[in-house]
């Protein structure tokens, strides 16, 4: 039966936290705003005939350590090198377009924020490893601590970097320019590592938008992890995974074809740079939280291109969920529990494919035998028949 006082609690929470992100996210755009936040679009460079490498510099002001890396220059001599020797003129032009974004990377990124981010992440997952190892993860605690995430790395060290960022930025600049930016590569090793040791903790503890709409699902739920509006929904996993590999395809076909990357109009991180959201990007976003309510994760799920590539990483990670199947007694509470369909199929075992499992613990705190685990156990195939006498999940 619906209670109208939690009914109507979760709506003020959900708006409150709304406005919470949107306005504190304002004021801290503005106090770290000290760096030109946007990559400037080249210009449209000017080739003549018979021009010089240091005259092309000149007309197109492009400053000499960039001329340097472009056409490898040893000596103020090169200067005078006749332009054409490099290429036809739109091979020079692609040269430079992709040199200078590489150079406005470098240029706009706060590298000592990015440098505290990081320790801030490793700290925070470190902590919430350790203190949710052994003890229950209550709903309240749970709460704050997604909270925590949201304010720390999307409130107050805003929406960049973030994991998704670090593999669509990829795909995009080199669609764009053939260029890698190694900074970016590193972070994006970071992440993955993290996956690699540990499933996707980086997505359940650390991600600013990931822990967002987690919270916003888990704010739609009684202690009892029932839904206090609506139904919430697990949408099978066939299904999401099919649309987030036809996003990746298009989403990278469109940055290498037409060097236009869609991710950005509608990027949710935006959340935390508001005044960046477009029209389109604010409906789309709005929808995406309206959804969390009810769906679990819909962007990690539906479209992240790091949700995918962690996806794939988490095959390989050390540190997982698994079942002793000698002390479960197939009540399949963890499966209903899951916010997600990957519970039933690791639970089971009967599915060739694992969908995306967030690390959140929460299996792990309903099962009334301590049956699961978080740790480096392998996953075993339970006892054939073992889960006949259980209903279906
Ligand atoms: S899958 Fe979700 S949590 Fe992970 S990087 Fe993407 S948005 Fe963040
Ligand atoms: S409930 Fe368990 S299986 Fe489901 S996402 Fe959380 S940790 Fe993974």
């Amino acid at each position: 039966m619906l209670n109208k006082s939690s009914f109507f609690k979760t709506i003020i929470l959900f708006v409150l936290l709304i406005v919470f992100v949107i306005g504190t996210s304002l004021v801290s755009n503005r106090i770290w705003s000290g760096k030109p936040k946007e990559i400037q679009e080249p210009n449209e460079l000017i080739i003549e005939d018979g021009m010089t490498i240091g005259r092309f510099g000149e007309v197109n002001k492009l400053p000499n350590p960039v001329l340097k890396e472009i056409f490898q220059l040893q000596s103020p001599a090169d200067r005078q090198k006749n332009l054409s020797q490099y290429g036809s003129p739109d091979q020079i032009r692609f040269m430079v377009t992709g040199e200078k974004a590489n150079a406005s990377e470098y240029e706009i990124k706060n590298w000592k924020k990015i440098a505290v981010k990081f320790i801030l992440w490793l700290s925070f997952l470190i902590a919430v490893f350790f203190s949710f190892i052994k003890r229950k993860v209550t709903r309240k605690k749970r709460l704050w601590v997604l909270f925590a995430s949201v304010v720390i790395f999307g409130v107050i060290m805003g929406s960049d970097p973030g994991p998704m960022g670090t593999v669509k930025d990829a795909i995009t600049l080199y669609g764009k320019s053939r260029e890698i930016f190694p900074p970016r590569l590193v972070a994006m090793t970071v992440f993955l590592l993290i996956v690699f040791i540990a499933n996707k903790y980086i997505c359940a503890w650390g991600c600013q938008a990931g822990t967002l709409q987690d919270l916003i699902f888990r704010l739609n739920q009684n202690d009892k992890g029932n839904s206090i509006i609506g139904r919430q929904i697990k949408i099978p996993f066939v299904v999401t995974n099919t649309i987030r590999i036809i996003f990746l395809s298009v989403f990278t076909l469109t940055a290498f074809l037409w060097s236009y990357d869609i991710v950005e109009p509608i990027d949710p991180f935006k959340i935390f740079k508001p005044s960046h959201l477009g029209i389109i990007g604010a409906v789309f976003v709005g929808v995406l939280l309206l959804g969390s309510l009810f769906i679990y994760r819909p962007w990690c799920h539906l479209f992240c291109p790091f949700g995918l590539a962690g996806w794939i990483v988490e095959k390989f990670s050390r540190v997982k969920i698994s079942v002793n199947y000698d002390t479960c007694i197939a009540c399949n509470k963890c499966a209903k529990a899951c916010p997600s369909t990957v519970m039933s199929a690791i639970l089971k075992q009967d599915k060739k494919t694992i969908p995306d499992c967030f690390a959140c613990y929460t299996c792990r705190d309903v099962c009334p035998t301590n049956s699961i685990s978080f740790s480096s156990r392998k996953r075993t195939t339970p006892p054939p028949g073992h889960f006949d006498k259980a209903g279906k999940v």
